[in-house]
């Protein structure tokens, strides 16, 4: 039954919503609407001129309308009276075929379609920083090896349990929450769910820590590598896939190596394949190049991919199978927009299917200390260009992400690119002066 946005409102004394949509920088854009227009606004949906976000639109298309799915609505825990709701671009009656939520939506079809449920969790790391951005915000955080560290997770415990008090209120099953690799670093986790699912709450998610930590006076960063020499933001994503009942999953095999049914197999296959090409989408930044393919952290470890491999329970790879019947990708960073990574895994997985796809030998290397022995592994790309390259000579992904998409997509990756090849740098000058 669809929730009726206007008597959600009356049950929950909610005064405003906040109509959201995702573009395709991962910018959360919103209206906010009092609850007495919310009526008409859940038919009609909220006007927006397409142009003014990352949409690939002109000042002169019409109107774009973001249609709330009510399925999505959730109160502020920190602002009862707004409540946000995840929202669908349309435009003059049609969806926006390059908006990410409409993108993975596309994605959740085809995979129905072809008998099958893909379910995600997502790991997404970030940083407490100062409210002005330049440093870590707690001076004593200070270990080089500071993953899990009791004294400094305390030290922030007014931030971590606020939110994660939020998200139990919220029904998503929080069940840890650490101090990370790097300084300054956390990451919060909860139950997977459906690729739709996960991906609002991931994008609510990010919007939450952001604003609890300005609540507390701080700033929250999800930047790929915020920091030279400390282990950058991971958004590892695990990956399952069951039956349209959601019951049994398919991938899993207690007797298959790895426990890792056929199906989980073939699905893996489509992801070593189309790894390279899938960085466009999961690395999505100028900056999402040095996490990945990074020197050696302070701590000792990236903790971040630089090739095409896959393994059991070893964090070295690009994927690990840590257990039976699901796998870890752990190249997606915290830049990744949260419906464009489900939709690229979810792609690149059915093609896997479709094809029968090997995912080639596993491997038992340690990737760090061992990378060169990984002879004929794929590096992956080296920067965006790179990976937009790679993006775009993969025919198979580009397809089935959607032609409209993949064009707007790559249009402005490449502006993206193009902007900061115009910036000079002190490195340039350092190391090119004295030519
Ligand atoms: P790690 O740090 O060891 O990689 P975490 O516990 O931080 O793992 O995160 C694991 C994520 O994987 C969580 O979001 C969890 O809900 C999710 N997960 C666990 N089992 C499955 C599964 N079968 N399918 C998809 N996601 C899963
Ligand atoms: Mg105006
Ligand atoms: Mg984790
Ligand atoms: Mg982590
Ligand atoms: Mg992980």
């Amino acid at each position: 039954m669809t929730i009726d946005l206007s008597a959600f409102a009356a049950e929950r004394g909610v005064k405003y919503f906040m109509i959201s949509y995702t573009d395709l920088f991962g910018a959360q854009r919103a209206k906010l609407v009092p609850a007495q227009a919310i009526a008409e606004m859940q038919v009609e949906g909220a006007g927006f001129a397409g142009f003014a976000t990352w949409l690939d639109l002109t000042p002169a298309h019409p109107d774009l309308f973001a249609v709330p799915d009510p399925a999505s609505v959730i109160q502020l825990p920190w602002k009862p009276e707004v409540a946000w709701v995840a929202a669908d671009c349309v435009m003059e009656g049609e969806p926006v075929e390059q908006a990410p939520r409409v993108v993975l939506k596309r994605q959740v079809e085809r995979a129905a379609a072809a008998g099958y449920r893909v379910k995600t969790g997502v790991e997404a790391e970030f940083f407490l920083i100062s409210a002005d951005g330049s440093e870590i915000s707690d001076r004593h955080d200070t270990a080089e090896k500071p993953c899990y560290d009791q004294q400094a997770l305390l030290r922030r415990y007014d931030v971590i349990a606020e939110i994660c008090d939020h998200m139990l209120a919220l029904g998503w099953k929080p069940y840890q929450n650490d101090h990370e690799d790097a300084n300054g670093q956390f990451e919060m986790n909860w139950a997977f769910d459906d690729a739709l699912v996960t991906a609002d709450r991931h994008s609510f998610f990010k919007f939450m820590v952001k604003s609890v930590s300005e609540k507390h006076g701080l700033r929250a960063t999800f930047m790929p590598k915020p920091f030279k020499g400390l282990t950058g933001n991971g958004c590892h994503c695990h990956v399952s896939v069951w039956d349209l009942a959601g019951t049994t999953n398919v991938f899993a095999d207690r007797d298959a190596p790895f426990g890792l049914a056929a199906a989980g197999r073939a699905f893996l296959g489509g992801i070593m394949a189309h790894a390279p090409a899938l960085a466009a989408i999961t690395n999505p930044t100028v900056n999402s190049y040095k996490r990945i393919n990074a020197p050696r952290t302070i701590s000792g470890a990236t903790w971040s991919p630089n090739t095409v491999t896959w393994t059991g329970n070893n964090r070295t790879h690009m994927v690990r199978v840590p257990g039976p019947g699901r796998f870890e990708l752990r190249l997606p960073d915290g830049a990744a927009n949260p419906y464009l990574l489900q939709a690229a895994i979810v792609a690149a997985g059915l093609d896997g299917l479709a094809t029968g796809a090997d995912p080639g030998p596993h491997s038992d290397l340690d990737m760090y200390a061992e990378g060169h022995k990984a002879i004929g592994a794929p590096k992956l790309p080296l920067n965006l260009l790179d990976a937009l390259r790679a993006y775009e000579a993969d025919v198979g992904l580009r397809e089935s992400l959607g032609a409209a998409f993949s064009a707007a997509y790559l249009k402005l990756r490449h502006g993206e690119w193009t902007s900061y090849c115009g910036h000079f740098t002190a490195w340039e000058h350092e190391t090119t002066l004295d030519v």
